[in-house]
């Protein structure tokens, strides 16, 4: 894709697509560049994420969110509108963008309310779900309110490893759901969450994601799970990861370029300090949680405000306020690998001394690009 230089508006956007003979499909791909730096410009919270419930019809080991019936009581559900009130704010501080999820989304018992909701404001929104309540009727409801897309995540390859997983057979019925998605024509993909739990049905399950003929994608890490649920992640190792991405390489025809990993140039040493999140979080984004509380990513949560009691536009204020004066590592700045390194503000948090960088995530991403799964870093010429 031609690189375009960073356009003032949109008619300059679209002067500079022109003059460069970009095919007409790709203009989407320029235009939302664009609405996302000019959001993380402005400050304008353009994509929210809406979490209905913790509540979940399967039972994941290593899930972050889903609390049981004995953890949460159901009553303790946001009502719709309220739901409804912090949509109208946002919508009204710039979202144009959202995301329903939950806990299972589809179990919140006013989602075809709010779904409506924000179609009514031009919002089709994108809807992440385990799969199993996109039956027939529900996949009615899709056709003649198409999402932006919906989102399966796969946890094992057969009933018997969806049993291990999630303490529930819903293999079969998660997988006809997904033909069924597929046939109506509703934009799908898929996305796979390893975990220890998995152990040799990973594998498998990639393979049964490839054959559905629907994009599919593996997560990086496990979002280590809320105090309040009692789980502990349990993450595959890099090791493992590298055989999974290789794995996923070779079923999509794409190479996997090995180098050696003593010849990788070493990471950045010399800290540079620098404030201001790398990703959108809390500069273009935001994340609602089922108690009402907006953090800048649900990984994120060192910060929160409560739009409920302040406001959406107070909390939005703060939550950005917060990402913008974000203490980045210091050895990020400048690092090479930083095009190759996942090195999510969420991950650092976890690191032993304040403002520097886990040196788990750097090693990690050295063996990633040792194994040819991350591009190589480019290095910058003497
Ligand atoms: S399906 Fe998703 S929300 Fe439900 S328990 Fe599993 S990981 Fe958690
Ligand atoms: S975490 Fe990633 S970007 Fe940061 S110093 Fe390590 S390799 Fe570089
Ligand atoms: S903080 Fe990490 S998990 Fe959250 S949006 Fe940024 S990169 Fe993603």
């Amino acid at each position: 894709m031609k690189i375009i230089n960073k356009p003032d508006n949109l008619f300059e956007l679209y002067k500079t697509l022109c003059e460069q003979q970009i095919p007409v499909s790709e203009y989407k791909h320029f235009i939302n560049s664009f609405l996302e730096l000019k959001a993380r410009d402005r400050a304008i919270p353009l994509t929210g994420s809406f979490e209905l419930t913790p509540l979940c019809n399967l039972d994941c080991k290593m899930c972050y969110v889903h609390l049981d019936s004995n953890q949460f009581d159901y009553r303790r559900l946001l009502s719709t509108e309220v739901w409804k009130s912090i949509i109208r704010e946002a919508y009204e501080s710039g979202m144009r963008r959202a995301s329903i999820t939950g806990g299972e989304c589809l179990t919140y018992p006013g989602f075809d309310e709010i779904y409506l909701y924000l179609y009514s404001l031009g919002i089709a929104p994108a809807v992440l779900t385990n799969g199993l309540l996109v039956d027939e009727s529900r996949i009615n409801f899709f056709k003649r309110y198409p999402p932006k897309s919906i989102q399966i995540t796969l946890y094992g390859s057969s009933d018997d490893a969806y049993e291990v997983v999630t303490g529930h057979r819903a293999f079969t019925t998660v997988y006809k759901h997904i033909k069924s998605i597929k046939d109506a024509g509703i934009p799908l993909h898929l996305t796979i969450t390893p975990s220890f739990y998995m152990r040799d049905d990973i594998h498998q399950l990639l393979e049964k994601a490839h054959s559905t003929g629907v994009p599919y994608y593996i997560n990086s890490c496990l979002k280590p799970p809320r105090e309040n649920t009692g789980r502990i992640a349990n993450d595959i190792t890099t090791d493992q990861y590298i055989e999974l991405y290789s794995h996923y390489n070779k079923l999509n025809n794409r190479a996997t370029v090995t180098v050696d990993f003593k010849s990788l140039p070493e990471q950045n040493r010399v800290g540079i300090p620098k404030t201001g999140l790398r990703c959108g979080a809390g500069s273009s984004a935001f994340a609602i949680m089922h108690d009402g509380n907006m953090c800048p990513c649900f990984s994120l949560r060192s910060m929160m405000a409560k739009p409920t009691e302040i406001g959406f536009k107070a909390a939005w204020k703060k939550i950005n306020a917060f990402a913008v004066n974000y203490r980045t590592p210091e050895e990020c700045n400048g690092c090479i690998y930083y095009h190759s390194c996942l090195s999510c503000a969420a991950l650092h948090e976890n690191a032993p001394s304040d403002g520097h960088c886990d040196p788990r995530i750097c090693e990690r991403t050295k063996k990633l690009v040792a194994a040819g799964v991350v591009p190589y870093p480019e290095i910058p010429e003497e």
